[in-house]
């Protein structure tokens, strides 16, 4: 009989595309995961790329979240903005908002949905240190404050690392009371980014508390601070962080990745073994229905797991950008470590279904 949480997977809807409009970047981040710098030689054209926005609009998606390298260097990223919105879908930024100012007045009349700003320290000299440009930290301050000034909704994305860690709560001062969705994620050891300073998993636990006791502390109005899809999951101490319930990897199911040169992944954190095709070759459609019917395997440790049926391994690109499917950066892993079954609230086959019925109503029952 399939589980209740194959049966709510296929009710997903296809919701955000996330493109990666071109490889080219004005910054060079240390923890970069697709090692942006220079333009991918054979980028999508105009033409192509207009073209791709009316087929994913086809495709039944409801967003598209435009990010790079730097989407905002491409010559022609407002062409295929305006596209996105002529086709009546939500159109998101992802930018280091180093030339944002430059970029605000087209912002504004395209009405975007949601400009997202990279934010990774709390102080110039850890974000300019990891960004690897002087003076980025005063440049996005003042990219979020003409954005918020301008109404437009933005949001900030921090990448945790060892570099980092100690800087959330500076941050945390600096979005406070102020409408600034905030968004936690964790450097994977993926491109540039070396694998001494990806976080332990006693720092990933120490993180998602940070979340849970600030999403206890404030209102969503006052600090509206999730965790991405790496934080998770089935912790028995920690509600969910992210996505809620959580019902496995979306990737290929409601999130899609778009490489500039047309090459469709599930999902961008996956490596390039997942690239499923290439839109200059075959159709979007055609790409996603031979993606939807592939399983992504899951092994090691979560094979195992009591609750690998529901979860499906947790994010499958930091299991794989990790390596680490023996010991899954995943706090019902961590806990199973850390604690003595003892001492946890229920026990065995009672555990696991408390888990599940959980993530999937803990909104309802104990929020
Ligand atoms: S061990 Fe793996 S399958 Fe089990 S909850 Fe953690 S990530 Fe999910
Ligand atoms: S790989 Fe991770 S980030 Fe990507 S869709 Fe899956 S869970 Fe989300």
């Amino acid at each position: 009989m399939p589980s209740l949480t194959s049966l709510i997977s296929k009710m997903i809807k296809p919701s955000c595309a996330v493109w990666e409009i071109t490889l080219k970047c004005n910054s060079n981040c240390i923890h970069c995961g697709s090692k942006a710098g220079k333009v991918r030689h054979d980028e999508l054209s105009t033409e192509e790329s207009l073209n791709l926005v009316r087929d994913i609009r086809d495709c039944g998606y409801k967003g598209i979240a435009l990010m790079g390298g730097e989407p905002l260097v491409r010559d022609d990223w407002y062409e295929i903005a305006r596209e996105i919105k002529k086709n009546k879908l939500d159109l998101s930024i992802v930018t280091n908002g180093l030339n944002l100012i430059d970029n605000l007045q087209k912002l504004k009349s395209l009405k975007a949905d949601c400009v997202s700003l990279s934010l990774d320290g709390g102080t110039a000299k850890v974000h300019d240190y990891l960004r690897g440009i002087s003076g980025a930290f005063e440049k996005t301050l003042n990219a979020i404050n003409r954005l918020k000034e301008e109404k437009l909704p933005v949001s900030v994305i921090t990448t945790v690392s060892k570099t980092n860690l100690n800087e959330l709560d500076k941050i945390k001062k600096l979005l406070l009371d102020r409408e600034i969705a905030w968004q936690i994620q964790i450097a994977l050891p993926i491109g540039r980014f070396p694998r001494e300073l990806t976080i332990s998993r006693e720092e990933f636990y120490t993180v998602a508390l940070f979340i849970a006791i600030n999403v206890k502390k404030y209102s969503y109005k006052r600090l509206p601070v999730i965790g991405a899809h790496c934080f998770g999951h089935f912790s028995r101490f920690i509600p969910n962080l992210g996505l809620d319930p959580w019902i496995g990897c979306q990737a290929g199911i409601s999130v899609l990745g778009i490489q500039s040169n047309g090459n469709i992944k599930g999902c961008l954190t996956l490596p390039d073994e997942f690239i499923e095709g290439n839109i200059r070759t075959q159709r979007l459609k055609t790409i996603l229905e031979k993606l939807r019917l592939k399983q992504i395997q899951v092994k090691g440790y979560c094979t195992d797991c009591d609750l690998t049926n529901s979860c499906r391994g947790g994010c499958l690109g930091t299991a794989y950008a990790l390596k680490e499917f023996e010991e899954p950066y995943c706090l019902r892993a961590i806990e199973n470590k850390m604690f003595s079954s003892k001492q946890f609230p229920m026990k065995g086959k009672l555990d696991s279904t408390i888990s599940s019925l959980r993530n999937m109503f803990h909104t309802l029952i104990f929020k």
